[in-house]
């Protein structure tokens, strides 16, 4: 017999954990199914600094503050992987390599996954010059030349963060323009061990067993260089994985649940949280957010 709760939210981030908040204070019985650890993304940025009303904060100590007060809440929080969700009328069903789970109502706060650059090597090289976590990774390459590839907040303030550590800084990014902040932009400018490699495409990642150098082309002049670096931090944004629901709710051409802000999928009884969903702001704010909106939804939806 599959245990039953009131609510299942799928996604430990902060979305997840910002409706198991919303809907144990509304007296639900819930369950967070995480694959991975909870926290999400942001466990992954060294510096918090534009939540309302918290000034600064590590990521980590942010989502450690968050997974803390789901549970003291009550909320249970498993591991496991969801391998999808079956709608049998009142009672969808949620399978997991750890067993199946029964809830009047779902929330899907999946996130999205780190978008590789999809070059030869990329993969086989995690670990041996290839990261997608400059706060994770970025120890490992002290003293060393390392490149980070993107144009948007993440890339800016990895190399931000990389510059402490390394010897130097690439950024590589494939427009003149970056996408990232302002103020992160200005920042970088300063740091002197950081160069700027605008307008590029990454031709080629080569080494032996582990990666030695980044080829780029000049866009315009189509002038090739090779960078010599230990290590390659891509941060060139995310994808969802909402694969495993595609036949529960509508997904968007690029793979991202389709819902307003009453964050209602278009499956009754099916929510969707967070990053995961069509939407045009993707932070921190809006993914608590979010979660607050779609544990109310589903608290409604029980009580219809
Ligand atoms: P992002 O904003 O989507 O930026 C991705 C960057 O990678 C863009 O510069 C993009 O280039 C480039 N890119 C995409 N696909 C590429 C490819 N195939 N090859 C080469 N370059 C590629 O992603 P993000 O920086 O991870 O940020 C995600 C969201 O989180 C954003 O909303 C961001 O503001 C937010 N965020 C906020 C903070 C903060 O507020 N402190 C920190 C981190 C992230 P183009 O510019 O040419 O499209």
């Amino acid at each position: 017999m599959a245990e039953k709760f009131d609510i299942i939210i799928v996604g430990a981030g902060t979305a997840g954990l910002s409706a198991a908040i919303y809907a144990t204070r509304s007296g639900k019985s819930v369950l967070v199914l995480e694959e991975m650890a909870y926290g999400g993304q942001i466990i992954n940025t060294p510096e918090v600094a534009n939540y309302p009303g918290i000034a600064k904060i590590s990521g980590f100590d942010f989502a450690q503050g968050l997974y803390d007060q789901a549970t003291a809440l009550g909320a249970r929080v498993e591991f496991c992987s969801v391998s999808g969700v079956e709608d049998r009328g009142n009672e969808k069903v949620v399978k997991t390599d750890g067993g199946d789970f029964e809830a009047g109502a779902v929330i899907l706060a999946t996130g999205a996954k780190n978008r590789p650059l999809g070059m030869a090597h990329e993969e086989e090289w995690i670990g041996n010059g290839i990261s997608y976590c400059a706060t994770c990774d970025g120890a490992f390459f002290k003293g060393k030349t390392v490149a980070v590839a993107g144009g948007g907040n993440t890339a800016l303030e990895d190399a931000i963060f990389l510059s402490g550590y390394c010897e130097k800084v690439y950024l590589i990014h494939r427009r003149s323009e970056l996408r990232g902040e302002q103020h992160l932009q200005e920042a970088l400018r300063k740091k002197e061990n950081v160069e700027f490699v605008l307008n590029v495409a990454i031709k080629e990642l080569t080494g032996s067993d582990h990666l030695e150098a980044v080829v780029v082309t000049d866009k315009e002049t189509g002038q090739e260089r090779k960078l010599e670096v230990a290590g390659l931090f891509v941060a060139i944004g995310q994808m969802p994985k909402n694969e495993r629901f595609a036949d529960l709710v509508e997904l968007d051409q690029g793979g991202y649940i389709v819902a307003g802000e009453d964050c209602k999928t278009s499956h009754e009884g099916i929510f969707v949280a967070g990053d995961c969903r069509t939407k045009s702001v993707r932070q921190l704010t809006t993914a608590a957010s979010d979660g607050a909106v779609a544990a109310l939804a589903a608290c409604a939806y029980l009580e219809r």
